[in-house]
């Protein structure tokens, strides 16, 4: 015998597809589909817990003007986060160039590294 049943699927809240929920917004819990987390949002990924956050073009735009605790978390999260990379950039070519010193005083290789 045949019989019909109700499936629910999740669909992406912006194209409508199918396919799949890649992320839902963090703000307003918009689901999207990969391609539309492209092209209508920004992921922000966390440095030790490897997670995710995804936050619509709307939100993002709305969080300029009007406050978003979670927003306000994320750019936090940026802002440490270039100052990290800053940092380790610094404290790389400051130990390159010290090595380099090292290796022209004892009449070894000087070597140029490309990092980051
Ligand atoms: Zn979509
Ligand atoms: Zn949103």
């Amino acid at each position: 015998m045949k019989k019909k049943i109700e499936v629910e699927i999740e669909v992406c809240d912006v194209c409508g597809t199918e396919e799949g929920v890649w992320e839902t917004c963090g703000v307003c819990q918009k689901a999207m589909c990969g391609t539309c987390v492209e092209e209508h949002a920004l992921e922000y990924s966390t440095m030790y817990n490897m997670n995710i956050v995804c936050i619509c073009n709307e939100c993002e735009e709305k969080a300029k003007t009007e406050t978003n605790p979670l927003y306000v978390l994320l750019q936090k999260l940026v802002e440490k986060q270039t100052a990290y990379k800053n940092w380790i950039e610094a404290f790389n070519a400051e130990v390159i160039e010290l090595e380099n010193e090292i290796a022209k005083m004892t009449g070894k290789e000087e070597k140029d590294f490309e990092l980051l």
